[in-house]
């Protein structure tokens, strides 16, 4: 049996008429750069997570530099963020002029560990910008505590985490803003780069606007100098027909980790990934530990099982952060996961078949080991 670490096209074949059909709409009216399909995602997107404002945009990469941009993050400023994420949440920061301020993760979670923000807090601190990596809401309850103490802002980096809750309420409703990433591979993703912001702040929502559209709402004006980044109207179009099937591929992300949960349990020295009370998981990637890691994903790629490191190097070690002079021990947690971690396929059309595929294989190689 051949395995995908993910399968966008199983998932396109089943609402394959819905998708052609809109596809030849946006193609039929030309509305190819914002336009209706866009103004309609974004009212459904806002509306399903009961906040009043969704700024489209071209990536969630932009989703992030727009908002920071706009909340007058620059020179000067320091911004706090994980140890552990995609290199986009750090990037932005810098992009800004501001300086990155990175926070060792929780052991478990992989998410920012909240009892260590407060000693990174400086008179420069401008806010805290968690990630639900891979799924997993952050610890929200305390960040936003010491945010609130601080006077700081919270911007949530909701990539991965499309549908997840702390303690009931919606991952991306808990900071200023929030923001999105609809790339393909995503819980929710477009056939192609888009973005998204949310936020109940009204003026922060227009301004952020205007940024991101060369500075101008109205043709010919430009209050300031913006950027172009804009959400086009056939990734708007994919958006809307995915967008209604959301809730039951959550549903079914959840339903395969349940599973691999329980067929793991006990197998070698593995540890699946653990989930904090209160919190929920929506599998953007399904993660595991394991100290024979490298020699592991060997085994399973030769059985036809790909999997992926997410991410190999924590961000304070990458190259790109040199400057900051970081060693291993800054950063304990996430320094002894990026040689643990490993990421097995999940995707909402994975089969029982399959699951039991990947399982014998990693059962395979501990009773070689
Ligand atoms: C994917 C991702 C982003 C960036 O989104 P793009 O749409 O690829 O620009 C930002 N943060 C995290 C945690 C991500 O996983």
């Amino acid at each position: 049996m051949k395995i995908q670490f993910v399968d966008l096209h199983a998932q396109y074949l089943t609402i394959k008429s819905e998708m052609d059909a809109a596809i030849a709409r946006v193609i039929r009216d030309s509305a190819y750069v914002r336009g209706p399909f866009v103004d309609k995602f974004e009212q459904d997107y806002a509306a399903l997570f009961g906040v009043p404002h969704c700024i489209s945009c071209a990536n969630g990469t932009d989703a992030l530099y727009i908002a920071m941009k706009i909340m007058g993050v620059g020179p000067g400023d320091e911004v706090i963020t994980t140890a552990h994420s995609w290199i986009a949440t750090s990037e932005t920061i810098t992009q800004t002029g501001a300086r990155v301020v990175f926070v060792d993760t929780d052991r478990d979670t992989f998410t920012i560990d909240p009892t260590l923000i407060a000693a990174m807090i400086t008179s420069r601190t401008k806010g805290i910008i968690p990630v639900h990596l891979y799924g997993q809401a952050a610890d929200m309850g305390p960040i936003m505590e010491i945010a609130k103490q601080h006077n700081l802002w919270v911007m949530e980096d909701c990539a991965q985490s499309h549908l997840a809750r702390f303690q009931g309420k919606l991952t991306g409703t808990f900071g200023r803003v929030s923001t999105f990433s609809f790339y393909p591979g995503k819980n929710l993703g477009a056939y192609g780069d888009a973005g998204a912001i949310l936020t109940s702040d009204a003026e922060l929502a227009r301004q952020m606007t205007c940024y991101a559209r060369h500075g101008g709402l109205t043709k010919g004006e430009h209050v300031i100098e913006g950027i172009n980044s804009r959400l086009d109207g056939l990734q708007a179009a994919v958006l809307n027909v995915k967008l209604p099937h959301l809730q039951k591929w959550t549903a079914a992300r959840q339903r395969i980790a349940a599973r691999y949960n329980e067929l793991l349990a006990g197998v070698g020295d593995v540890i699946t990934p653990p989930v904090a009370p209160g919190r929920d998981h929506v599998y953007h990637l399904y993660v595991i530990r394991t100290e024979k890691r490298d020699a592991l994903m060997a085994f399973l790629k030769e059985r036809g099982v790909p999997t992926v490191l997410n991410y190999p190097v924590a961000l304070p070690f990458l190259k790109a952060y040199a400057y900051l002079g970081h060693k291993p021990a800054d950063f304990p947690v996430a320094y002894s996961h990026q040689s643990r971690i490993l990421s097995l396929p999940i995707y909402p059309e994975m089969t029982d078949e399959m699951i039991g595929y990947v399982v014998e294989q990693i059962k395979a190689f501990y009773a070689r080991a």
